[in-house]
């Protein structure tokens, strides 16, 4: 055996493809900058558990590198950095470019900052058997069961009767309560775990333990209740019927940590989809190019986009009007011109559930960002399909810059499928592609992604706006 490649495994080498293990093939430099590049992302998702938290975080990362707000109307110049709150949910920063807007349109980087979680109802205390709970209703799409027997934090805004919003956030530091939904005991469980999964946790059983201290005084009725509601009219001045327009969130206690003997992984609520959210930002924040660009990080992703602050809603288009004619450009003309990468996770393939996964096309941990194609379910239903041509130009930008990225599906043919922002934008006569990170347990209370790939998606921002 010599060193020397036969002709054929040369041969090979040069016509086939194979997928790289992003940590695998980065520099010495680079690697430590993905892991660099994982702390900043860590701190942003234990700040931003919410919507509203994660725009609030946004803007104040935007302030810090210089942003300041746009408000219909305003004037714009090239190099002009701002961003543009829409009702305290979601948000878009943008930088004006020098490149002539027309021709060459904008670049737009489109994520969500709303998560699975469980909202609160209207109506929703009440006391039983020495306990006092909240009810919910879930938000997105979740697995019961895995939302019960775990440290949960309420986060939210209350409007109270005179129209103060007070912000809670409770669960968090470590030296604050936390709340929990309880699940049956094994010993007496037997009949449950014989039913189907889907059932084995109802909606209506999603109960949040908030109490259980009597109130002194023997005439009460329901005395753990009115020991709950006297801590909340002292801490936030709020009464029972301030639930009624009350915003309020269980999500999981857990700050984001990193996984592994060798840390290479990220364990958090809430990936889905901050990881995509927080390259977006930090591209735009601190990116460079000619280009006019934007980060959009909409909200009501999780229950179809809708809504004033989902991704359907005129909001974007009529911001992106705006910046145009602030410009002096047409609308028509920069948004035929425009380019988009959707961001959004996809689903890792998970080797002790391969069953559901096509191998060739799932996206593998590690290898990098993943672009999607099309998305969608039993034969691309709801899928924005992006044109060959475009998915050409992408891949010759990434190739230009470096980056390491995958091609995937999100699960076999008929498997499953699902939806994301992608359409939306391209219905506004924008070219636009999926594009995102790899989860495993995708939509479970603890999510894992790898920092190659969080680093990816970030370097493939860069070289997508450059
Ligand atoms: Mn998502
Ligand atoms: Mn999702």
């Amino acid at each position: 055996m010599s060193d020397k490649k036969s002709k054929g495994q040369a041969r090979m080498d040069a016509l086939s493809y194979e997928k790289k293990n992003y940590f695998e093939c980065a520099s010495k430099k680079e690697r430590k900058e993905m892991f660099a590049y994982a702390e900043g992302y860590k701190a942003f998702l234990d700040a931003a558990k919410t919507e509203r938290e994660a725009c609030a975080a946004a803007v104040a990362m935007a302030e810090a590198a210089g942003f300041a707000e746009f408000r219909f109307g305003d004037a714009l110049a090239a190099g002009d950095k701002r961003y543009f709150v829409n009702r305290g949910k979601s948000v878009v920063v943008f930088r004006v470019g020098s490149e002539d807007l027309e021709a060459h349109g904008m670049r737009i980087l489109a994520a969500h900052i709303d998560a699975p979680r469980l909202d609160i109802k209207q109506n929703p205390l009440y006391e039983e058997a020495g306990l006092c709970f909240l009810k919910t209703h879930y938000y997105g799409g979740i697995k019961k069961y895995q939302w019960t027997a775990i440290p949960l934090a309420l986060h939210g805004a209350v409007v109270l009767q005179d129209g103060t919003k007070v912000d809670i956030r409770v669960g968090e530091d470590p030296k604050d309560p936390v709340f929990y939904i309880d699940d049956l005991l094994p010993h007496l469980g037997a009949e449950q775990m014989a039913g189907k999964a889907g059932k084995i946790i109802e909606g209506e059983q999603l109960n949040v333990v908030v109490g259980g201290l009597p109130y002194p005084d023997e005439d009460v009725n329901k005395k753990i209740k009115l020991t709950v509601l006297d801590i909340l009219h002292k801490k936030y001045g709020m009464n029972e019927e301030d639930f009624l327009s009350a915003e309020l969130s269980a999500v999981p206690a857990y700050p984001a940590r990193d996984v592994g003997f060798d840390r290479s992984l990220i364990g958090a609520y809430g990936h889905d989809d901050r990881v995509c959210a927080y390259p977006a930002l930090t591209a735009v924040l601190g990116g460079e190019s000619k280009h006019t660009v934007l980060a959009i990080l909409a909200d009501k992703e999780e229950i179809g986009s809708e809504g004033t602050t989902g991704m359907q809603c005129k909001v974007y288009e009529d911001l992106m009007e705006e910046i145009c004619t602030a410009l002096g450009a047409s609308f028509r003309k920069v948004r035929f011109a425009s380019k988009c990468l959707s961001s959004d996770v996809t689903a890792a393939y998970d080797p002790n559930f391969a069953s559901v996964y096509e191998r060739m096309n799932s996206a593998m941990l590690s290898c990098g960002t993943c672009m999607s194609k099309f998305t969608g379910a039993r034969g691309k239903s709801g899928s924005n399909d992006a044109s060959a041509e475009f998915v050409g130009e992408v891949r010759r930008k990434f190739a230009e810059e470096g980056v390491v990225w995958q091609a995937a599906e999100l699960g076999k043919v008929d498997a499953g499928g699902g939806g994301t922002v992608a359409k939306f934008l391209a219905n506004l006569n924008i070219d636009t592609v999926d594009l995102g990170v790899p989860v495993i347990s995708m939509h479970a209370p603890w999510e894992l992604v790898s920092k190659a790939d969080l680093y990816s998606n970030y370097r493939a921002f860069l070289a997508f706006i450059k």
